[in-house]
């Protein structure tokens, strides 16, 4: 394996630096207060990032999208994951798994977001299913030829600035040797579709980027709001579980680089009994284990990258990568409010964002026990009776 940047990968990290520098980190503040990203602000960043052709990086270059192979997304989420998450996510990387659209979803959704012109959001979880996602409830019934959903959503990021949803529903039960099987279906359903009803939920991390509610009361589609097969929502997710994993601890190395800047430049100048607090071993070996920490994260998510464009990345490779990468990110920015003392817990420094907004990775995209518990499994899978 060869992780040195091309001459492209190096110009890319340079300019999205320059970019996330420049036309992101200002707006920080602003969103922090208003916990939202104001209009003028969001079309403003969407216009630069799509004239710099920041926009959809991931998609295949034949839809309009650069086409980056998984390594150097790496080096993409690693940037964008310095910004505030709000901010980072308006330089549009659709999910993939929108490239499941056919027929009149390609012009509708699908190309939309390739251009950065729409923006989805992702509704799994219910109230009483999160990590436990195959016990969800909210189902859609054929009716006179099309389908009626009802049911509740729970901490739906973006729901509230979405442009449409990608639902996951119950249509149905097979029967299998193993009893009885619940068939999930993803849908794609427009805002202002009668029925549905988006409500924030006010959150202590990511601020801009909001968890909301979603309430399904009789919402009606047609057939051409399924998103792949009926039946095959979960296989269909699943394809892109992985990948989202391993850029999700892009994200957290690239945001503790951030925070571990800002530290190193505090312990090198911030004075105490006549030396400058670095000096002590206790702020130097919080520095050291830090370094040591991001290092090893990114080594992983290196790794990871490598693999998935060979197509071989395990569940519990991308697992360990995410979880490893999810932890890190609490021990360095609790490090750095420890480094700052009292000042870390003040607002006019980033500080105490970071550290609240860490907290969060350690949740979504699989708790930290969800993901030993698949590491525990696959690597025992061998010796079970
Ligand atoms: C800010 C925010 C944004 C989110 N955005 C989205 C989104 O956009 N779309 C979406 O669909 N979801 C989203 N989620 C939901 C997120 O994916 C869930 O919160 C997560 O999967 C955990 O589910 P839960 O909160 O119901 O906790 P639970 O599943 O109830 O877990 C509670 C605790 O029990 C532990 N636990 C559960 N089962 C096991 C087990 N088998 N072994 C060991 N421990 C276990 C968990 O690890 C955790 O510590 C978001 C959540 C938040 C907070």
């Amino acid at each position: 394996m060869d992780f040195s940047l091309s001459f492209e990968q190096q110009a890319l990290v340079e300019s999205l630096t320059e970019f996330v520098e420049k036309e992101l980190y200002p707006h920080e503040d602003v969103v922090e207060r208003e916990r939202m990203v104001p209009k003028e602000i969001a079309d403003d960043i969407k216009r630069k990032a799509r004239e710099a052709g920041f926009v959809a990086m991931n998609m295949p270059e034949e839809l309009g999208g650069a086409g980056l192979d998984y390594q150097t997304m790496a080096q993409v989420e690693r940037v964008m994951g310095k910004p505030s998450t709000a901010l980072s996510m308006l330089v549009k990387r659709p999910t993939k798994i929108l490239l499941g659209c056919k027929g009149e979803q390609v012009d509708k959704y699908l190309m939309p977001c390739i251009r950065g012109e729409k923006v989805d959001c992702f509704a799994l979880t219910e109230p009483h299913a999160g990590s436990d996602a195959r016990a969800i409830k909210t189902a859609a019934v054929r009716q006179n030829g099309k389908w009626v959903i009802n049911g509740v959503k729970q901490f739906i990021s973006y729901a509230d600035m979405a442009d449409f949803v990608i639902l996951f529903a119950v249509t149905g039960t097979d029967e299998t040797p193993k009893g009885p099987r619940k068939r999930f279906t993803a849908f794609l359903i427009d805002k202002g579709t009668p029925g549905m009803t988006i409500k924030p939920m006010p959150s202590i991390c990511t601020r801009g980027y909001n968890p909301n509610m979603i309430y399904l009361d009789n919402v009606t589609l047609d057939d051409g709001q399924i998103l792949g097969e009926e039946g095959k929502g979960f296989d269909f997710a699943n394809d892109w579980l992985y990948s989202g994993r391993i850029m999700l601890a892009a994200h957290c190395v690239g945001r503790a680089e951030r925070v571990f800047k800002m530290a190193c430049e505090w312990a090198g100048t911030r004075k105490a009994f006549g030396k400058t607090i670095g000096e002590f071993q206790g702020t130097g070996f919080k520095i050291a284990d830090s370094a040591m920490d991001i290092r090893t994260a990114w080594l992983l998510v290196l790794e990871c990258a490598w693999k998935m464009d060979q197509g071989t990345v395990t569940r519990h490779e991308a697992s360990m990568c995410n979880l490893f990468a999810s932890e890190m990110i609490g021990r360095v920015t609790d490090n750095a409010v420890q480094i700052f003392g009292g000042m870390g817990m003040m607002e006019e420094f980033p500080i105490q964002r970071f550290w609240r907004d860490a907290r969060i990775e350690r949740i979504w995209e699989g708790t930290s026990e969800i993901h030993r518990d698949v590491i525990a499994r696959d690597l025992l899978k061998e010796y079970r009776s």
